[in-house]
């Protein structure tokens, strides 16, 4: 069904590529993060939901066309849907039914709530294409519920002794996902750095519920920010766009904060693990709710996870990305 080619994953039957690398004619896209929708391609795919934030990260004028989640359209001989993944807004796994069975290449997903998206719905297919970024048994997640406690308690310690909370997130799905969160549990406004802004109001457009939220960047130089909370893209750590904010405490929300090395490396005051990819168990229960008996593993810990699989009586292989190596995961 799938083949793949220097552009990245191919479907010669239905003359599209999947989350391509390189421009293609037609690229079908899971979802908006910048490891799968790349910018060049003379036409896009995707779920409805997604829509807005591609036309957001895309070149004017690119011509994005999408489905609802759920409904089917034929491309060449093979019949195409997208199904929520659970991973940011819009994010979609991609169902491929043709003459090799059904396939699903679900791109990054999650099972944890998440209320800034559509929940991961686990699709019945022959094989399953599944990510592999924390597919190693020591990534186990917190409830979200308590990592959103520990965020609200350091702010507000931070609060007490007048220094400015600095949390850095990426900017697509992250930052949207916290500042929900957050306004499930307080109501007390936020800032954010400016580049966040454009895609948190797509959020807010969509009808996701956050934090009043207003830009860092944009506020007289005579602003304090003592007490309050910033959220901040990793980019801007260390540029002098930070001297604005004073005396402050920093911390970065990714499932990287579970990785020793990573938190010693980078030496942030404190880390939140909170991702947007599956962790080892959830992983697990996914492939098996497919019923799929054949597993391609790629992004991440591929090999590892594989192996596991044909240890569980699986037909297990790995797909190589463009990606491979680069310490990604969000
Ligand atoms: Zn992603
Ligand atoms: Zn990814």
């Amino acid at each position: 069904m799938v083949i793949e080619r220097p552009e990245g994953l191919f479907c010669p039957n239905g003359g599209f590529y999947i989350d391509p690398w390189g421009p293609v004619d037609r690229a079908l896209i899971t979802h908006a993060h910048g490891d799968h929708a790349r910018t060049g391609s003379q036409r896009y795919l995707c779920a409805e939901p997604s829509r807005r934030l591609l036309e957001r990260r895309f070149e004017p004028g690119a011509l994005i066309e999408s489905l609802p989640y759920g409904e089917a359209v034929t491309l060449g001989e093979v019949r195409v849907s997208f199904h929520p993944a659970g991973h940011i807004l819009g994010s979609a796994q991609i169902r491929l039914e043709g003459s090799d069975g059904v396939w699903v290449i679900a791109g990054d997903y999650k099972r944890a709530a998440d209320p800034t998206c559509t929940p991961f719905e686990p699709v019945p297919c022959d094989t399953f294409v599944t990510e592999s970024t924390f597919g190693l048994p020591i990534y186990r997640w917190d409830s979200t519920g308590l990592v959103i406690g520990e965020i609200l308690e350091w702010w507000e310690a931070n609060r007490q002794t007048n220094r400015t909370s600095v949390l850095f997130c990426y900017t697509i799905g992250k930052v949207q996902r916290v500042l929900a969160e957050l306004a499930a549990v307080s109501d007390r406004p936020a800032y954010v750095h400016g580049m966040m802004l454009s895609m948190i109001d797509a959020y807010r457009e969509a009808g996701v519920r956050m934090l009043p939220v207003s830009s860092a960047t944009e506020q007289p130089k005579s602003t304090r920010f003592a007490g309050e909370l910033v959220l901040a893209p990793l980019s801007a750590r260390g540029t002098p766009w930070m001297r604005r904010l004073g005396d402050h405490s920093d911390a970065f929300a990714s499932g990287l904060m579970r990785v020793r090395g990573v938190r010693r490396q980078r030496a942030f005051d404190r880390g939140f693990v909170l991702s947007d990819h599956a962790d080892w168990p959830t992983l697990l229960e996914a492939i098996e709710e497919t019923g799929a008996s054949r597993v391609l593993a790629t992004h991440g810990h591929a090999d590892p996870l594989a192996r596991h699989l044909r240890e569980q009586g699986y037909e297990a292989g790995v797909i190589r990305t463009a990606w491979e190596g680069e310490p990604t995961g969000d």
